[in-house]
């Protein structure tokens, strides 16, 4: 176990006090509102910083975990021993002919409004997909038949060793709702996306049709990590949930919402306890009556209350 103290001095060192945040309350990140405290919560300002945070992180020995938008996450209630890294400084959005280059930190969201203001089509998937470009890489977020894998053309990431260096997006191994950068500890901190000439009205109206379709679906009026679960070869989770008669069960404060069968809402304070609880109790539910095994698409971090 580290010493605190001595990996805050070791951090002085490396970055600003300012953008060093102590026993940060994690749920005021999340999408969720769940979750314990960080040791430490750092906001680095250049991509210097993070290679000096990753090379101090191996030299400490002291663990990191990315936290881009926490709309795809869940924190336990103990929180997160170590360093947090969120890279909502990095945040910048730029056009170069038919490619647009966002850093980590933007919203996702924002990248596929640039594309529709260059009149450039591909990510109007992303619309309604609440992450940031990094978390969107490494989740190869997707919606009503798009998906990151199919407009990356490359990125750039910190890699264990605090090197900065390029990655395709073939090297990603992107598939669904995955990458292969939960095993190699990639940190994102920019991606080119390549995108096609087309008309702004055009766009416009499959942007307007798919926000139309999430508002209309989803219970967007509660802290919620989106779909809790990925859909099983054959099957809608929401579908085999709704059959198992599951919504409006709850757990503490967390609730299978009465909306949209795939989503587990906190409507009144939750524990992430709760919340996981609730979680196992459907996907042991749907396996008693379909025989279905339910994985889940949001990743569970961070540790128990003591
Ligand atoms: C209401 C709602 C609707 C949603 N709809 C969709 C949908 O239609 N399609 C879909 O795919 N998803 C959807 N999601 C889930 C979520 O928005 C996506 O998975 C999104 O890509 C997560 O991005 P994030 O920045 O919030 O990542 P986080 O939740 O913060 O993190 C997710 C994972 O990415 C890692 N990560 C984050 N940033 C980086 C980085 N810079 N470098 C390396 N690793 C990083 C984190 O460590 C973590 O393991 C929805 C969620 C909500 C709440």
């Amino acid at each position: 176990m580290y010493n605190k103290e001595t990996v805050y001095k070791e951090l002085l060192n490396v970055m600003h006090e300012d953008n060093i945040k102590r026993d940060e309350l994690l749920r005021n990140h999340l999408y969720t509102k769940l979750g314990g405290k960080a040791d430490f919560f750092l906001t680095p300002t250049t991509y210097e910083e993070v290679q000096n945070i990753v090379k101090l992180s191996n030299k400490v020995d002291v663990p990191f975990t990315l936290l881009g938008n926490g709309s795809n996450l869940i924190v336990k209630d103990g929180g997160i021993r170590g360093i947090v890294l969120h890279l909502a400084n990095f945040d910048e959005i730029n056009t170069n002919d038919q490619q647009i280059v966002a850093q980590s930190g933007a919203a996702i969201i924002d990248v596929s409004r640039r594309a529709l203001a260059e009149r450039l089509s591909g990510l109007e998937f992303a619309c309604g997909i609440p992450g940031t470009v990094g978390g969107a890489l490494f989740m190869n977020a997707g919606a009503y038949g798009g998906e990151i894998k199919d407009v990356l053309d490359y990125c750039y990431v910190v890699d264990r060793h605090g090197e900065l260096i390029k990655r395709t997006a073939a090297d990603l191994e992107l598939d669904y709702r995955h990458s292969n950068i939960s095993e190699n500890g990639d940190i994102v901190l920019e991606a080119t996306f390549s995108l096609k000439p087309a008309e702004y009205d055009d766009i416009k109206a499959i942007m307007d049709d798919l926000t139309h379709k999430r508002e209309s679906k989803q219970p967007l009026e509660y802290p919620s990590c989106g779909s809790v679960f990925k859909r099983p070869p054959g099957y809608f989770a929401g579908k085999l949930i709704q059959d198992s008669e599951l919504q409006g069960t709850n757990f503490g404060g967390a609730e299978v919402s009465t909306k949209h069968a795939g989503f587990i809402v906190n409507k009144n304070n939750a524990s992430a306890k709760d919340y996981i609880s609730l979680i196992e109790h459907v996907q042991k539910t749907v396996k008693e009556k379909f025989d279905v095994e339910l994985e889940r698409e949001v990743r569970i971090i961070g540790e128990d209350l003591e």
